[in-house]
């Protein structure tokens, strides 16, 4: 087992977690809300560390992500575990488990980057559960992937403390961050959590500009789906991240605790969006539906498509490097360029193809 780290001993065998805002007291034998960890004899241990759940090969879109290296595909990992307790989760099948020798996959650093190489993709994402709770996995395979010239994403919630983020931000090359509503009720109520360290995350990852990052925000009918609290939260990224954030508005399906909601109503979703691009916003989406233009990129200048996408597959690129075709605005767009490397000594985990 590897030794977490962002913890404190308390002295009577206890430890004390700050990687994420519940800041849990864990006793010996026991694991923090996470699951994945744990206590043993007064030393905390990282349970989920190279061992993974689930390992796919996804477009980068499906993260959602749309300004970070459009068009590819992106080695994507998720342990057992979550920080949160959200009563709708999409994944809770890997995010509500507790961490076990079952089903869990011995895939070290080495693994996950050699298996980036061979399937031919220029990132890795730490995703489906929350990558905060397994920090020390997710940066040792982001140190080895950037030597490897590889490209790093956190597909997060942003329940994160101010003192580890550095630590593991440090790393990642991109975010995607769940804002997963706008009131501190719905955050407390339906996913056992707080909003105010999100919007603190949001305002660090800005400030620092090292991570470039795009917000979600799953629109669940009944529970924050109203037009007045999307606005908010809408001038709120706007007043405090800026108009180029590029901003994801998902639909809902019934799943886990909240299976008697229904689905979200595309024209709700189409609604919300418009409402967001009048207000200013230069690059809003739309996810879980189909839609004919709701998934392009448009130059907020001048209009001109720039991507041309369905579903998750990106169709046509019309961008001049990262300007605009007609008008020559700059758009905030990170764009694919093979980089020339030498390819790692495949190991047996990178050919377990029926993982990937
Ligand atoms: S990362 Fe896990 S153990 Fe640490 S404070 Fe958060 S929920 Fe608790």
């Amino acid at each position: 087992m590897v030794e977490a780290q962002f913890y404190k001993k308390l002295g009577n065998g206890k430890v004390l977690c700050h990687l994420c805002p519940r800041y849990c007291e864990i006793g010996e034998g026991q694991t923090g809300f996470c699951f994945v960890r744990k206590n043993e004899k007064g030393t905390l241990y990282a349970l989920a560390y190279a061992n993974p759940y689930a390992v796919h090969v996804d477009p980068i879109e499906k993260k959602p992500l749309s300004h970070f290296l459009p068009g590819t595909s992106v080695l994507s990992l998720g342990t057992a575990g979550c920080n949160l307790g959200c009563k709708y989760c999409q994944n809770w099948d890997i995010s509500k488990a507790r961490y076990d020798h079952e089903r869990a996959h011995t895939f070290t650093p080495e693994d996950a980057v050699n298996a980036a190489l061979a399937h031919g993709c220029p990132s890795i994402a730490f995703t489906y559960n929350d990558p905060v709770i397994w920090a020390e996995y997710a940066i040792a395979i982001a140190k080895l992937a950037h030597a490897h010239g590889l490209k790093t994403v956190m597909v997060t919630a942003g329940y994160i403390t101010p003192e580890a983020l550095p630590a593991v931000f440090d790393h990642m090359d991109a975010a995607n961050v769940d804002l997963k509503g706008f009131t501190e009720n719905f955050y407390r109520k339906v996913c056992l959590a707080h909003l105010e360290p999100v919007l603190q995350t949001l305002q660090t990852l800005q400030r620092r500009g090292t991570t470039w990052f795009e917000i979600t925000n799953l629109v669940i009918p009944t529970l924050n789906d109203a037009l007045a609290e999307a606005r908010e939260m809408c001038m709120w990224i706007l007043d405090h991240l800026g108009p180029d954030v590029p901003l994801h508005f998902t639909a809902f399906h019934p799943d886990y605790k909240l299976m008697q909601l229904p689905h979200t109503p595309p024209a709700l979703l189409e609604e919300i969006r418009q409402m967001a691009l009048a207000l200013g916003l230069h690059y809003v989406y739309l996810g879980n539906v189909h839609t004919p233009t709701a998934n392009n990129t448009y130059c907020p200048s001048c209009q001109a498509l720039l991507i041309k996408r369905a579903w998750h597959q990106v169709q046509e690129i019309h961008l001049h490097g990262n300007r605009c075709p007609r008008c020559h605005e700059t758009i905030p767009i990170l764009a694919y360029q093979p980089p020339v490397r030498e390819a790692m000594t495949p190991s047996g985990a990178a050919r377990r193809s029926h993982w990937v």
